[in-house]
């Protein structure tokens, strides 16, 4: 397959991912944020996924990462732009559930409730695993050895990093509510973990 088909899928989702995001970042900023756990590990995994996120542009853009190229086939396209396509709709549905609670960060802001109805009823962080199936369908579609796992590489070392302190700082703020749905939801995979 012609390397433009990787070229536009890979646009278009990452710009898709940054149109989905931009409405609830804007807003967040309006809302007093009320405990912050946001230490020197945070800014580096934040710094990571912005490396991360931008890698795959510069594959786009330039021939940097042109000697790590390799031939694009159809069946890994097609079932990283379900990747993409599945990614995109559930990182939409989670910050639509998530509300003004949505924090870039490990934060709490003013009047911060604990949201357990919609795509949180079926795991504790639809929005990680939403970007970790958006990272695998860009590891799928970008036919490049380095720019097209490194977003995925971030995620799994990012959401690894974050899902302990975020739940204890969670479960610190919300007590026996928090312990309720953590005993009746998976963190990531409904059913298995
Ligand atoms: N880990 C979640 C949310 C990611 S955004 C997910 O993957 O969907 C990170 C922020 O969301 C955290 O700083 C925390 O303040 C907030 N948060 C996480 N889970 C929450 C929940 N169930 N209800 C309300 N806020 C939550």
């Amino acid at each position: 397959m012609n390397h433009w088909y990787a070229i536009t899928a890979v646009l278009f989702a990452n710009i898709a991912l940054v149109v989905v995001r931009a409405p609830h970042g804007h807003r967040s900023r309006g809302i007093a944020v009320v405990k912050s756990r946001k230490g020197k590990q945070e800014t580096v995994l934040l710094t990571l996924a912005w490396i991360a996120f931008f890698l795959p542009l510069f594959w786009v853009f330039s021939p940097v990462f042109a000697f790590a190229d390799y031939q694009l086939r159809t069946i890994p396209y097609a079932a990283g732009i379900m990747c993409y396509a599945f990614g995109l709709w559930l990182f939409h549905r989670s910050h639509a559930d998530l509300g003004t609670n949505w924090s870039i960060s490990l934060e709490l802001r003013e009047n911060h409730s604990l949201v357990t109805r919609g795509v949180y009823g079926w795991v504790r962080h639809p929005m990680y695993l939403a970007l970790f199936v958006y990272s695998a369908g860009q590891t799928l579609v970008l036919p490049n050895y380095l720019a097209g796992p490194c977003y995925a590489a971030a995620m799994v070392l990012i959401i690894g990093c974050r899902v302990g302190p975020e739940e204890r700082m969670m479960r610190e703020e919300f007590g026996a509510a928090y312990e309720a749905y953590a005993k009746r939801t998976k963190r990531l995979l409904p059913g298995i973990w």
